[in-house]
Parts: structure tokens; C-alpha cells; sequence
């Protein structure tokens, strides 16, 4: 039966490293929608073009077109025995689609760790934040600079500022996290399927909370 887990936080909440270092642990696939956006973005397909507006302006992708995008993702072999899902769902109606989804491959949940964290911290991270063109590693100005200047360490690429993480978007993201996605906090509650964890601390390595995130998980559940 393919498993799943759903790594659920606000924006900021480093949702993106910590799922690439469980996804690892657990070999599942990481299938991170705001990456499939970009990659999308970056291509000049259809769905790219579709999708860039609402990137830049930190608005959600309208639920019909993130879902399809999930669905026909979730079909792939590397899916086969389930994935780490990473920014999706951000919505009540794409968490039922998911449910759906699941049911028609006989795929279950395996918990939904939540990754709490305090809102004066997410925007000292979000506006601090630079990402590398080439493969989307992150880096941030003060807490985790790169050695150099505006270069990634891993692979050498130019960092860029987000459209995304500017002040204006910044806000509209966490406006819109709050009306539209912390609702799915009480629906993977009465499931009784979330795990939460707090991570408040600015400055704290990745792998601090990935291993707090292994133990809600269960490596036995996997
Ligand atoms: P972050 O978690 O830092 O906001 P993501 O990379 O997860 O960044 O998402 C970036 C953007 O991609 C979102 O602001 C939104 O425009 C779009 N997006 C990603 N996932 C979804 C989703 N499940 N539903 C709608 N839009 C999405």
C-alpha cells in the first residue's frame, strides 16, 4: 500500500530542506507543488504560464489546476510506493481531492507533521531568504549565509530573492496561510493524523527539526 506523508507549515517554516532529508530517510519521492510551479515557470509550458502570476503576487494557484497538476504527479512511477508531499494540499477542497486521489490507488496517510511557528519569525526568515537559480537550494542573509556573495555553495548558480519573498508578498502569503490552509490543521486533527512540532528558533540547523519531525512520524509507520 503506498504511503504518504504531508508536511504541513507556513511559509518560511523550511518545509522545503526538512522534506528533502525525510524524503531521503523514508525513500519516498518529495513532490514539492511549489517546485513543480517553478520548474513549470521556468520552462514556458502552459501550466508555467498559467501559474506565474499567482507565484509573484504569493497568491494560491486556483484549486481545480494544482490538483489536476497533483494527480497526473502522484500517477508516476516514483510515486508507486507513496511520497512526501511538500505544499500541497493548502486548501480544504485539495485535502477531500487528495483523499479521493488516495482511495482510488489504496494509498494511506501515514501522519501530517505540522511545523509550528511563531509569525515574527517566519518574516525574518522569508525576507532574509535567497535561492539558488539552478537546483532552489536556500540560503539566508544572516542565519545561514552562503560562503559567497550572492553564490550558492553547492553548486555555484546565482542566489536570487524570490518574487515571493519580498515584504508585500510575504504578507499576502501569510494572510492567505492563515485563511486557507490553517483550516486543514483541524481537519488532519480530527483524523487524528497530525503531529505537531515547534520550531521558534531563528536560527536553528535543518536537521534539528528533521529529527524531531522523524520521531512524530514513526520510522515504523513507513
Ligand atoms: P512557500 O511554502 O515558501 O510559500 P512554495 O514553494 O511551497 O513556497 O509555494 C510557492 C507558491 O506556489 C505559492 O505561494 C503558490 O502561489 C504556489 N503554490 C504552491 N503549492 C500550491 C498549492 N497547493 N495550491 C495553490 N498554490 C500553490
Amino acid at each position: 500500500m503506498p504511503n504518504f506523508i504531508i508536511l504541513l507549515g507556513p511559509p518560511g517554516a523550511g518545509k522545503g530542506t526538512q522534506a528533502g532529508l525525510i524524503s531521503e530517510s523514508f525513500g519516498l519521492s518529495h513532490i514539492s507543488s511549489g517546485n513543480i510551479f517553478r520548474e513549470n515557470m521556468k520552462g514556458k509550458t502552459e501550466l508555467g504560464k498559467m501559474a506565474e502570476g499567482y507565484l509573484q503576487r504569493g497568491e494560491l494557484v486556483p484549486d481545480d489546476v494544482t490538483i489536476a497538476m497533483i494527480r497526473e504527479r502522484l500517477l508516476r512511477d516514483d510515486c508507486a510506493k507513496g511520497a512526501l508531499l511538500d505544499g500541497f494540499p493548502r486548501t480544504v477542497a485539495q485535502a477531500k481531492a487528495l483523499d479521493e486521489m488516495l482511495s482510488s490507488i489504496d494509498g494511506r496517510i501515514v501522519a501530517v507533521p505540522y511545523i509550528k511557528v511563531a509569525e515574527d519569525v517566519l518574516i525574518n526568515r522569508l525576507s532574509g531568504r535567497w535561492t539558488c537559480r539552478a537546483e532552489g537550494h536556500v540560503f539566508h542573509e544572516k542565519h545561514n549565509p552562503p560562503k559567497g556573495v550572492g553564490v550558492c555553495d553547492f553548486d555555484g548558480s546565482e542566489l536570487y530573492q524570490r518574487d515571493d519573498d519580498k515584504e508585500e508578498a510575504i504578507k499576502e502569503r501569510l494572510t492567505i496561510y492563515k485563511k486557507d490552509t490553517e483550516p486543514l490543521i483541524k481537519y488532519y486533527k480530527e483524523k487524528g493524523i497530525l503531529k505537531q512540532i515547534s520550531c521558534d528558533k531563528l536560527d536553528s540547523p535543518p536537521e534539528e527539526n528533521v529529527e524531531k519531525l522523524l520521531k512524530v512520524i514513526g520510522v515504523k509507520n513507513v
